[in-house]
Order: C-alpha cells, then structure tokens, then sequence
C-alpha cells in the first residue's frame, strides 16, 4: 500500500514541508538578517539571539534531521483525539534548536540517545494532509 504523499497538504505548513524525494520532509527556518542565526519555526515573532524581529528573514529549507536527545512513551493522550501509545522525542536539530517530536511506531527498543533521526512525511487519516514523524537515520543518504 503506497500513499501519494505529494497530493497532501502539511499538517503544519508553517513548520515543514515535503522534500524532493517525496517522503522525507524539510524544515522551514528563518535566516537573521541581523546576526545570521537559524530560527525554527520560520514564523516565530523574533530572533532568539539578537532580538531582531525577523520581518526581512530569508525562509530557508533544510533537511529535517537530527540527532535524539531523550524520548518516552506516552500512553495517555496529553490532549483530546492524541494517538496513544506514541513515543514522543526531543531532538537536537541539524540547524540547532531543540524541538518536540513523534517517532515512527511504538517501539523504544531500537532507540537510543544520540541516534541520528530524520524527519518523514506520514499520512493523516483523513487523507488529505501528512504529519510529521521521525525514524532512524541509517546514513543512506547523505
Ligand atoms: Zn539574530
């Protein structure tokens, strides 16, 4: 069963968006005018190191990959219509910030700290938009 991921629209357009190979997905940043500093989302109100409010910033894509800080597996829903179990990350993002992410699929056991992850691009049920997951980064590709 294959999904057409190219049809669908992201979840969060604002945060990331498919990438060329049609299932990896790239994050959108905001390049500082003033100090050069990465910022995600690229809509966020400023820059986190210099205070500028980034209205000229340039939206740049990078590949959405990184590397796991910690993780653990929910099984509550922390809010209404959460899919559960599902583990949930920090991960310490190519570009730099730290950000909340869900792996791929329930299973702890082949995590670790440190593992690098990348960000794909997964089907939402109503069949019209994708969400974001993370899921090894077994180094393929470079
Ligand atoms: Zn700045």
């Amino acid at each position: 069963m294959t999904t057409d991921l190219r049809g669908l629209q992201p979840q969060h357009p604002s945060l990331f968006q498919l990438a060329a190979d049609g299932e990896s997905l790239d994050f959108l940043y905001a390049r500082c005018p003033a100090c050069g500093t990465l910022a995600f989302p690229a809509d966020v109100p400023g820059c986190s190191h210099c205070g500028d409010p980034l209205r000229d910033a340039q939206r740049i894509a990078r590949p959405g990959r990184g590397e796991l800080l910690e993780y653990v597996t929910l099984h509550v829903p922390l809010l209404p219509g959460m899919e559960v179990p599902r583990v949930a990350a920090d991960i310490q993002l190519e570009g730099g910030p730290i950000e909340e992410g869900v792996m791929a699929g329930t299973d702890e056991s082949a995590l670790r700290v440190g593992l690098p992850v990348r960000a794909v691009a997964v089907a939402l049920p109503d069949g019209e938009r994708f969400a974001c997951r993370f899921v090894p980064h077994t180094g393929a590709r470079a």
